[in-house]
């Protein structure tokens, strides 16, 4: 429809100038944009109930005819109580205004109407207060749409009902007909009417389905457009796979999952002549370091450098620990560069990278700084990726020619946004555990029984497991942190937890120690670590068996996953202890959801559905243009929108035949929209 996309909203009967101004607050400027202005909402006024049935409906509509009129009530001047009472035949209901005499005026004429909202009994009377009333005509299901001060549901419905009835017979719909078939797809024409007035609530079902479809599939051609773009000549293409030689180097086998995500890597970068791009997705300790450990032994063999890139220091000294501990009798080398380290020894790292004496070097941001020149980059892995912007990524990157793209990355991000998100990436996902872990077994508690979590702590250790402690922070500032973290450790001697070996681990401490803190409660010398928040991501530790979080409110649930995954990662038993003493409703259901399951992509699907997937990286921009209809939750959709994308593609990479051209408008409207192809470079 672009001709109705040239006509101003003014000519539609009604709007005026001022309001046209309301409207464009809402983004809608013409006709076309107001068919694709969709209600947020819908009332039932299609199918009325019997007052007798609507008792146990929270809004609804009732038919109902005038029987009789009470005497207003002047409760203050400003206040006057309307009362009428109406009957279906078989019961009376009495409905109730503030104030709206006019109302009363209507309905004391006599007649039948129509009431919305929620019959309540009062004991002698059943009542309605406040109803929305309408004719009898208007036994249909009504939009509510997003509305501005000036411009109300009503007002915005008439317009609507307006460019409704301009739009042509035929449209010319964007998505081509085999693929509406493949996947059931109503037209174009029909969703759009039926999003605005649905004849049936089917209807509505299918007006959605097609909308949300077109969304997702819009946004997935870009995704692959961009991803096409990208399709350069890599001069990292291997010849052979090691992965066998690298199998006898592991203290175990790998899972299924592992192996398959393995071999699409090494296909990646072997079989194709553009490198691999691609992301491995598994929960805290589904085993994703071994599968990059396996694929950068492979691109090593076949001469090429990797750097493997982790969010913080903590984390790329345990990489670094544990893949030179695998590789120690092999002839690859493994090398360490972090911000905190001395000048002598990031001198002679920088210089083993430029000179390529270092096979496999793992680090953090440190990694892309501008002095660091590689002798030959051809896979770069990212650990935890959510948590580097794309430019860091594509900073790393541009430290090779057209290397190869490991991107790993935890659960906190669900499923579907991640296929959004990273959609110009391939996908494989763990989604399988290392045998023999065991369900960790989460309580919340409130502080009155802090003691007893002391003392199931006291037992454990006693055992001899070891413990973390989130501790409460003061307020988010890493000074008052280590505080905190300080007078709680004190605090741990007046209890029962006296004696035992504990240290503390916060924000504010340089690498060095922080990796000696760590070795040490790896080797099982130190009891309990009191933390803050620096164990989030990533540490290893299989003997810790108890995770007690102090505040647990504070953390947003995929925080409360990643923290509780550095318990049962090993054969014992594990537990995580929720302390809060919030009573908010809201709160104790988002951290039920901690007590109720162990799986991070449930977890994840129920933070955004909590937290919405605004705020779901917290301030961080995910570059997603905003989605109008699409439920990010809906897996199914978004994987048919994936396939028709790919199809789509498949024949027409550049999406310039005829029936495609739609498609490829909506395309550019998408990202003109957000400039999201900075995002993607
Ligand atoms: P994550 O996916 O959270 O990064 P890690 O790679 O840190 O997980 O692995 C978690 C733990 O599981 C480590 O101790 C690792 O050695 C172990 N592990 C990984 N894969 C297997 C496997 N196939 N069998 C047994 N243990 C495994
Ligand atoms: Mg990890």
């Amino acid at each position: 429809m672009p001709s109705l996309f040239k006509i101003p909203v003014t000519n539609l009967k009604g709007v005026g100038p001022a309001k046209a101004g309301s409207f464009r607050k809402l983004g809608v400027n013409t006709v076309g944009e107001l068919l694709r202005f969709y209600p947020r909402n819908y009332e039932d006024w299609s199918t009325p109930m019997m007052i007798a049935d609507a008792l146990s409906h929270k809004n609804c509509c009732v038919k109902a005819k005038f029987s009789r009129a009470f005497q207003p009530s002047v409760i203050r001047s400003n206040l006057v109580i309307y009362k009428i009472e109406v009957t279906d035949g078989e019961n009376e209901l009495v409905v109730t205004f503030f104030n709206q005499s006019f109302m009363y005026e209507k309905l004391r004429r006599g007649g039948e109407f129509l009431f919305y909202g929620t019959v309540r009994d009062n004991g002698y009377t059943l009542e309605m207060t406040s109803p929305s009333v309408l004719e009898t005509s208007d036994m249909y299901i009504h939009p509510i749409y997003p509305q501005t001060a000036n411009l109300n549901t009503k007002q915005i419905e008439k317009a609507a009902l307006q460019a409704v009835s301009m739009m042509p017979e035929t449209t010319n719909d964007p998505v081509p007909e085999p693929i509406r078939e493949k996947y059931g797809l109503c037209g174009l024409g029909y969703a759009i009417k039926n999003i605005h007035f649905p004849e049936n609530f089917q209807a509505l079902a299918k007006a959605k389905q097609r909308l949300v479809f077109d969304e997702l599939l819009v946004l997935q051609l870009g995704m692959e457009r961009l991803k096409s773009d990208r399709q350069e000549v890599t001069s990292h293409k291997i010849k052979k796979d090691f992965t066998k030689e690298f199998l006898e180097l592991l203290p175990f086998k790998l899972t299924k999952a592992q192996k398959n995500a393995i071999k699409d890597c090494i296909g990646d970068m072997k079989n194709n002549s553009y490198p691999m791009n691609r992301l491995v997705q598994g929960d805290v300790g589904s085993g994703k370091t071994a599968v990059a450990a396996a694929v950068c032994y492979t691109a090593v063999k076949n001469g090429s450098q990797c750097a493997f890139m982790a969010p913080t220091e903590i984390l790329a000294e345990q990489h670094y620990r544990n893949l030179s501990a695998l590789f120690k009798d092999t002839d690859i080398r493994v090398g360490l560069l972090t911000g905190s380290m001395k000048a002598a020894p990031k001198r002679a790292i920088h210089e083993a990278i430029r000179n390529g004496t270092v096979d496999i070097v793992i680090g953090t941001h440190a990694l892309i700084s501008d002095d660091v020149e590689f002798s030959s980059l051809g896979l770069a892995v990212t650990d935890e990726q959510h948590r580097f912007g794309v430019e860091q990524r594509s900073k790393l990157i541009a430290k090779g020619e057209n290397p190869h793209i490991l991107v790993m990355s935890a659960t906190p991000i669900p499923r579907t946004l991640a296929l959004m998100i990273f959609g110009d990436l391939d996908l494989s996902v763990l989604n399988e555990m290392p045998p023999g872990r065991q369900k960790i077994d989460t309580f919340m508690i409130d502080s009155s029984k802090r003691n007893r979590a002391y003392n199931f702590l006291k037992k454990q250790i006693d055992n001899g497991q070891q413990c973390y402690i989130v501790c409460p922070l003061v307020e988010q500032n890493e000074e008052t942190d280590l505080i905190s973290a300080e007078e709680y450790d004190k605090a741990l001697d007046k209890t029962v937890l006296k004696g035992y070996r504990k240290a503390i681990l916060h924000g504010k401490m340089k690498g060095s120690e922080k990796e000696r803190i760590m070795r040490e409660f790896s080797d099982g010398n130190i009891d309990i670590i009191i933390a803050t928040t620096v164990i989030e991501v990533g540490v290893d530790v299989p003997n810790s068996t108890v995770m007690m979080i102090e505040n647990a409110e504070r953390f947003g649930l995929s925080q409360l996953h990643q923290l509780r995954g550095r318990v049962g990662r090993g054969k014992h038993k594990s537990y995580c202890i929720l302390i809060s003493d919030n009573q908010k409703p809201n709160t104790i259901e988002r951290l039920k959801v901690m007590c109720d399951t162990n799986d991070g992509f449930k977890i994840a699907d129920e933070d955004l559905k909590l937290r919405g997937p605004g705020d779901f990286f917290g301030s961080r921009q995910h570059g997603l243009p905003e989605l109008k209809v699409a439920n990010l939750s809906d897996v199914e959709t978004v994987e048919n929108a994936r396939l028709a994308a790919q199809e789509i593609i498949q024949t027409d990479p550049l999406l310039s035949l005829k029936e495609h051209r739609g498609l490829n408008f909506e395309i550019q409207c998408l990202f003109a929209s957000v400039g999201s192809t900075e995002r993607l470079q």
